[in-house]
């Protein structure tokens, strides 16, 4: 069983229980409506809060980073969890209601700004987000090659779907190989869009992401190549070495198959071969 925080129980306790009438009724005193563009959909279930915090909790939460606060409805939930939520907030017309909101939380930092500036800044070892589906990539490029432990976030489903799919499956990609370069990875529930407000267009689902092997002093060859390699996802990966790499690869291995058949760990052992930081590599090479 998951506790709620104090703070989110006052909350709960003043709107009868009913986090969708609280996201309203607040929406509708600070004036606002929800921004498509900044992916504005509220977490509006305490089963959702509960799982993250469920997550958060099992990790061990120090010092982390909320990308976009929203109303902060997760922030003062994981606020009796973590020793200090940096929480950070794009939209200008929610700061200055969220600045009041924390004022007196000594564990609560808020920042006004744009989250993916500040992944690599911040003294954090987690983080955890419901972010909108048009940061999802850049978040998670930031958070590969970030000094970020561990992520608890709610993504879109088929982004879920693709970090965890299998060398061979149709939705094994760039993102898929980048991110298990870096973190082992753990999906949870489905959530369906009414669990937002409003509504998002399609569903979501949990994941955890763990850290198990530090920023590669070859990243961004690594993520330049991946790019080029899954271009040409469907032909043979000596053929696509030889474009996208300039080398020739004479295992028997990558002349049968191609490029979407190979696992995460055969991209790095093909990379390491060009570029060499061997003090960082292992874990199955
Ligand atoms: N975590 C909250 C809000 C989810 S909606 C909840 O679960 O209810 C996503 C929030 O992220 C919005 O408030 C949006 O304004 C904010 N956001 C969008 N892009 C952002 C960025 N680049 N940096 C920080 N916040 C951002």
């Amino acid at each position: 069983m998951v506790e709620l925080s104090r703070d989110l129980i006052e909350i709960l306790d003043f709107y009868s229980g009913d986090l969708k009438r609280y996201t309203i009724e607040k929406l509708r005193e600070l004036g606002l409506r929800p921004s498509k563009k900044r992916g504005q959909n509220f977490t509006i279930s305490i089963r959702i809060l509960e799982d993250i915090t469920s997550a958060v909790s099992r990790l061990g939460c120090g010092n982390v980073i909320e990308v976009g606060s929203g109303l902060g409805v997760l922030t003062l939930q994981l606020n009796s969890v973590c020793r200090k939520i940096y929480s950070i907030e794009i939209d200008k017309r929610l700061c200055r209601y969220l600045e009041e909101l924390f004022r007196s939380r000594d564990n609560i930092e808020f920042i006004c700004g744009d989250a993916l500036e500040y992944i690599d800044k911040l003294d954090a070892e987690g983080l955890f987000a419901t972010p909108p589906y048009s940061i999802t990539g850049p978040l998670l490029g930031k958070l590969a090659s970030s000094r970020i432990k561990w992520a608890v976030m709610i993504l879109q489903r088929d982004v879920v779907e693709r970090l965890a799919a299998k060398p061979g499956e149709e939705n094994y990609g760039s993102v898929t190989v980048l991110v298990r370069t870096y973190f082992d990875i753990e999906i949870g529930r489905v959530y369906k869009p009414h669990l937002f407000y409003p509504r998002p267009e399609v569903d979501s689902r949990l994941v955890i992401l763990k850290r198990y092997r530090d920023k590669l002093c070859f990243h961004e060859e690594l993520e330049k190549s991946l790019k080029c390699m899954f271009s040409q996802r469907n032909k043979l990966v000596y053929k696509v070495a030889r474009e996208c790499l300039s080398i020739e690869l004479s295992e028997k291995i990558y002349r049968e198959k191609r490029v979407d058949e190979i696992p995460p760990e055969d991209f790095l052992r093909i990379l390491s071969t060009i570029y060499s930081c061997s003090e960082n590599i292992p874990r199955s090479l």
